[in-house]
This record gives C-alpha cells, structure tokens and sequence, in this order.
C-alpha cells in the first residue's frame, strides 16, 4: 500500500477542512469579484509552501507544489473553481451566507476547502512526489469564463502541465459515491439569439403584414425536429428556448420577435452542426412565410472529454476510497456544462462527480437553488481521491 496513512490523515484533517469550506461559504463572492476569496486561497497556499501567483486570468490563483522525489517528473493540474451565485440563501445554518443576494450554491465553496487541504496534504508529502502539482484556482466557472483568460495567461505553462483532474461536489449523487467516466462527461454549451423579422400592422388586417410570432412559432417546432430527424439517434443533445419576446399589444402585429435559447451536445461534430442547421432552419421557415431570421451564436464552452488513461487514473483512486460498488456504473453523462473543458481539451484529464446528496439528512436541494447544501462527508472523501490520483500520477 503505497500511500501509507493517508486516509488516517485525511480524517486528522476533517475538522480543518470543514471549517474551512464554512468559511468560504459564508463569504460568497460573484463571478470576477472574488477577490477575498483569492486573498484567503493564497495565503493559505502561501503558508502552505507552494510558489502562489496571483491575478491570473483575472481573479484567479495558482499555487505550484514541487515535488522532491528526484529531479524532472510530470506535472499535474488540479483546478477548482471558486465563485458564488446570485442568490439570497435561504437555509437556517449556522454558517450560512452572510451576503444577501449571493450564495455558494453550487458547491464551489467545497471546492476552494478540498483543494487547500489537499495542497496541505501533498506539501507534507513532497518527498513521494516526482514531480510538481499545479493548483488553479479558478473564477467565474458559472459564467464560463474564467478557464479561458487562465489559460492565456499561461496557467498551462512553465512547468508545462502533463494532464489535468478536478471535481465536482454533486448533490443529484447520493455521499459515498463518486462517478468516474471516460469520454464525453458535460455537455457542450452555446447560447443562440434568435431575431425574427416580419412587418407590424393592424391585427385584424394580417394579410397586408407579415407576422413574425406566426414564424417564430414554426421555427420554434421545426428547430425540434433537428433533435429527431437530423442528429443519430444515439447522440443525445438538446436545444431550449428559454425566452421568446415579441409585440406590444393584443391587437398588433408585432414588426419583431426574439428568441433566446440554449444548445447542449456531447460531440463536437453535433455541436457545429445545430449551430449551423438552427440558422438554416429558421431561416427557411421564416422565408417560407414572407418574414426573416437571423441567428446569433454566443459560445459558450465544448464538451468536457474524459481521457481514458487519466480516468483509469482517477477510477482506482476512487475504488480505493470508496469501493468498486460505490461507482455507478452505465451512462453517467450530465446534461450540464463546465468550463473545466477547456482544460480538457488543452491536455489529457479527467472531471468527475463527488456524490454529496443525503435523503435522510434531508440534503437534497437542487444545485443553484437557495436551499441548496452538501453532505459534508463528501469533503475528504474528495480529498482523498484526488491525493491517491495525484500521488499515482507523480510515483515514478
Ligand atoms: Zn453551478
Ligand atoms: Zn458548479
């Protein structure tokens, strides 16, 4: 057993790392105005003995842990997110958000906790490393924004990183479990904007105008069918509109209609595909009934692609802490997205999902919802996978 006492020092350090993610969590910060929690992040990785830059990609922090277990060795990247979401949280807990209009309701807070501790953690272990652990300390994922100015700003370089890991907290999963696959894991995700053109007029002379709500009800259904007739059937990928605005009153017809919607795949190939049938298909639809359409396409992040020799990577670690039968097996895709992906498609790696849902404890609010919470359990249980992943990766 190469990692010694690890799960005994994990379980010295669950006081610590509990706190720790309290802390985060009552002092949520949004997207790009982390800047507490950067200060916090670095000090902590400061007094930790890891080389800390700061200002990366904007709010970002990245700290480098070298290892001493002989010269050269590759370089891993664990990257966690950091931000908060507009929202006022609702729960009753002692440590609940003390920022009204603000909440850690993803679980990022868990995040920062998990990877301080694991650079706590690897530092007093820096002898068993052959190598160099890189942590990036990302802001602003729930906009997806914030891997893309990291990676510009050279978080990917000098060291170069060999591969990447992270995780999610997830509370759909119940504590205990952890969900590792290779391949395709999140989706992709773009948003669309929609702009329907007709002519406005009277509403009860429709034949001297041309309606665009009439066109945007038909592109609305005919966009569907691309799901149905045009993409494999063994390729899920969705497309939602979430908005449709349009008119003034009653008795017009509006001169314009916008719809705003969301695009999901998990093939690249599908994805620049319904980007560009979208267009073609509200464009035809519109012409067919005298109006126009024009899309707009605001990109947002691909897919998140598992490698398949990280991921084998990141399942041992996983069976190790949690036991074969505590990762499920079949399809275990998200419909969800994560700029994590980018990391992804810049070196080999793997993101997974840390279960942290409790029907008896009664955590089972939604992500992004104002009651939202974890199981605490699932902190070290992250901890421990990442440590037994990143101190396989760094053995020689
Ligand atoms: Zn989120
Ligand atoms: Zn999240």
């Amino acid at each position: 057993m190469p990692h010694g006492d690890l799960t005994a020092d994990i379980a010295q350090r669950r006081d610590a790392l509990v706190e720790l993610r309290r802390s985060f969590h009552r002092h949520p910060e949004l997207a790009w105005e982390e800047r507490e929690t950067a200060a916090a992040i670095a000090d902590h990785l400061r007094r930790a003995g890891l080389d800390v830059t700061e200002g990366v990609g904007g709010t970002g922090v990245v700290g480098l842990l070298r290892g001493t277990a002989g010269e050269g060795g590759r370089t891993l990247l664990v990257r966690a997110d950091i931000d908060a979401l507009p929202i006022t949280e609702v729960n009753d807990l002692a440590y609940r958000s003390e920022t009204p209009g603000k909440m850690h309701a993803c679980g990022h807070d868990g995040h920062i906790a998990i990877a301080l501790t694991l650079a706590d953690l690897l530092a007093a272990r820096r002898d068993q490393l052959h190598g160099a652990v890189k942590f990036a300390f990302q802001p602003a994922e729930e906009r997806m924004g914030g891997a893309e100015p990291m990676i510009s700003d050279g978080v990917m370089r000098s060291p170069d990183v060999d591969a990447v890991i992270g995780l999610h907290i997830w509370s759909p999963t119940p504590v205990g479990d952890v969900v590792v696959q290779a391949g395709p894991f999140f989706a992709s995700a773009d948003e669309i904007a929609l702009t329907v053109r007709g002519r406005g007029g009277h509403g009860a002379m429709p034949h001297l105008n041309v309606d665009p709500i009439v066109a945007a009800a038909q592109i609305v259904v005919a966009v569907q069918t691309l799901l149905s007739r045009e993409i494999s059937p063994f390729h899920p990928a969705v497309v939602t509109f979430g908005t449709i605005t349009g008119g003034t009153a009653f008795n017009i017809v509006a001169d314009e209609v916008e719809l705003r919607g969301t695009v999901r795949a998990y093939d690249a190939a599908d994805r620049a595909f319904l980007l560009r049938r979208i267009g073609e298909v509200a464009s035809g639809v519109a012409a067919s009934l005298r109006a126009e359409a024009q899309l707009e396409v605001i990109h947002g992040c691909p897919a998140c692609v598992n490698d398949a020799d990280i991921t084998e990577l990141v399942r041992r670690a996983a069976e190790a802490t949690v036991g074969a039968e505590h990762i499920p097996s079949g399809d275990q895709r998200q419909s969800v997205s994560d700029d994590m992906a980018l990391f992804l498609e810049a070196v080999p790696g793997c993101y997974f999902l840390v279960g942290a849902g409790n029907v008896e404890k009664g955590i089972t609010a939604p992500h992004h919802s104002a009651r939202f919470d974890i199981d605490e359990d699932a902190l070290p249980i992250g901890v421990e996978v990442l440590a037994r992943a990143t101190i396989d990766y760094l053995s020689r």
